[in-house]
């Protein structure tokens, strides 16, 4: 095992366009939707022990918990089990991304754990091992793991890499109401009992810049705009609330919300942007910067 005290960082996640093509079975839904990293992350610690604990800190800590069912403790539980191992870490989460937002904040988390505890209990669990067990923790996990913009499909766990997004600004606002994705998905089958199937506007040419990208993204939008809306209603205002910002090139939903994003030129454009929304509401979370550096 390794000695030293080991870190991770966990990108939250934005989906820049999110559609609804299908329905299994189970309820699920079938997505097309296209996954970015942000450098907004929460951060992962982990220190030798016998045992296997967690414990949590950070602006957004005190809404989640650290029993058993926090996400971070089920994947390192499940690949602990998976590498036949009784290995133990005291781990330890610094909580920066808004919770039950659309960020998808706890998939990130679970993937940073898979990540970092492979490294850290030196088990050598192949990638597609890894992306194995991330599928079985939430339908976000497997993208959070790659953490690079990808297209997501299936229910969100087919992944096919794409190229860097062009470089910009982004501005997230959250209007600190937790909107449950199931909530959202119940919306949204309630509303769309039957979903006929459509041609959806390839991605292909969205990466040469920000033009391009804003051009598809409209195309797209967000299908579960409405359903979070009848869930979380203040998703409408903050929604209106970055699209008057003089600078912002496009706005839209995050996931299943309430985080909402707006895109600037350059990230100086989205942190001036910040500081206008901020200074007339006040209580709204905002955060401003531009993609993870690894993407
Ligand atoms: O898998 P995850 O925990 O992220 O999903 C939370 C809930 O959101 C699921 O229980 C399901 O109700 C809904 N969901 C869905 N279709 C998806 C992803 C999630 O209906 N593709």
């Amino acid at each position: 095992m390794m000695s030293d005290i080991f870190g991770v960082s966990a990108p939250a996640k934005l989906n820049l366009a999110l559609n609804i093509v299908g329905r299994r079975a189970d309820g699920y839904h079938l997505l097309d939707s296209l996954f970015a990293f942000c450098g907004l992350a929460d951060g992962l610690r982990f220190q030798p022990s016998d045992d296997l604990t967690l414990s949590i800190s950070g602006s957004w800590g005190s809404q989640i918990t650290d029993n058993a069912d926090n996400l971070v403790l089920r994947a390192a539980l499940l690949l602990r089990d998976h590498a036949g191992s009784k290995a133990g870490a005291a781990i330890h989460l610094t909580k920066h991304i808004p919770v039950a937002a659309g960020l998808g904040g706890g998939s990130a988390d679970a993937a940073a754990a898979l990540r970092g505890l492979n490294r850290f209990w030196n088990l050598h669990c192949a990638e597609d091992q890894l992306f194995g067990l991330a599928a079985k923790l939430g339908a976000d996990v497997p993208a959070c793991l790659a953490s690079h913009p990808v297209l997501a499909t299936g229910i969100g766990d087919l992944l096919r890499p794409l190229p860097p997004l062009p470089p910009c600004g982004i501005l997230l606002v959250n209007p600190r109401v937790a909107t449950p994705t199931p909530a959202v998905f119940k919306a949204f089958a309630k509303a769309h009992p039957v979903i006929a199937p459509r041609s959806l506007v390839s991605f292909e040419h969205s990466f040469a810049d920000l033009d391009a990208l804003v051009s598809v993204l409209a195309q797209r939008g967000n299908d579960l705009l409405t359903a979070a809306i009848s869930v979380t209603p203040v998703i409408g205002e903050v929604l209106h609330a970055l699209r008057a910002l003089p600078d912002c090139r496009y706005a839209h939903l995050s996931g299943s919300g309430a985080t909402c994003f707006g895109l600037f030129a350059t990230e100086e454009l989205a942190v001036e942007a910040a500081a206008k929304l901020a200074a007339h509401q006040p209580d709204w979370w905002c955060w401003s910067g531009s993609w993870v550096s690894s993407q």
